[in-house]
C-alpha cells in the first residue's frame, strides 16, 4: 500500500459504527464472509503490530480478546475460535476472530481457514442478531 493512500481501517472507523468500542479497540462483524460471528478487533490507533503498541494497548488487548471470544462462545456453537493477525493487505493492527463450527467443511479447518471464500456475504439479518448479542455480552463487563 502506498503511504499516501488513506488507510481503509482508519476511514472505516470514522464512517461506520462498530458493535463495541473501548478506549483502545473497536469490535465489528466482518463484511467479507458468510461466517456468522466472524469478528474483527481493530486497534483505534493506527499501528502495524503489537511491537508498536503502547503498554496500555498491550494490557487491554488480552482483555478485549477474551471478552470477544467469550461472546462468540455464548452466541455461536463453535468447536474452536480462531484468532490471527496478518497485516498484509491493510497495515493497521486488526485481529480476525473466527468461530469454527462443526458445519465448516474440513478443508477450511485449521490453516485452511485462510482459503475460505470472502463471498457470498452472510445474511445481514443474522449478522444483526449476532451483533446485538455481542454488544450486550461486551457491555456486561
Ligand atoms: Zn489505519
Amino acid at each position: 500500500m502506498q503511504s499516501k493512500q488513506p488507510c481503509p481501517i482508519c476511514q472505516r472507523q470514522k464512517n461506520s459504527p462498530a458493535i463495541f468500542e473501548s478506549e483502545d479497540w473497536l469490535v465489528r462483524h466482518s463484511s467479507e464472509t458468510n461466517i456468522v460471528g466472524y469478528v474483527l478487533i481493530e486497534a483505534k490507533r493506527h499501528f502495524l503490530d503489537m511491537a508498536e503498541a503502547t503498554p496500555a494497548e498491550c494490557a487491554s488487548y488480552g482483555e478485549i480478546l477474551q471478552r470477544v471470544t467469550k461472546g462468540i462462545r455464548r452466541l455461536v456453537p463453535a468447536e474452536r475460535v480462531y484468532t490471527f493477525t496478518l497485516g498484509e493487505v491493510v497495515p493497521h493492527f486488526h485481529v480476525h476472530v473466527i468461530p469454527r463450527t462443526s458445519q465448516m467443511p474440513r478443508g477450511y479447518r485449521g490453516r485452511g481457514i485462510l482459503t475460505y471464500p470472502l463471498e457470498p456475504k452472510a445474511d445481514s439479518a443474522l449478522i444483526e442478531i449476532f451483533s446485538d448479542g455481542m454488544a450486550k455480552a461486551l457491555s456486561k463487563h
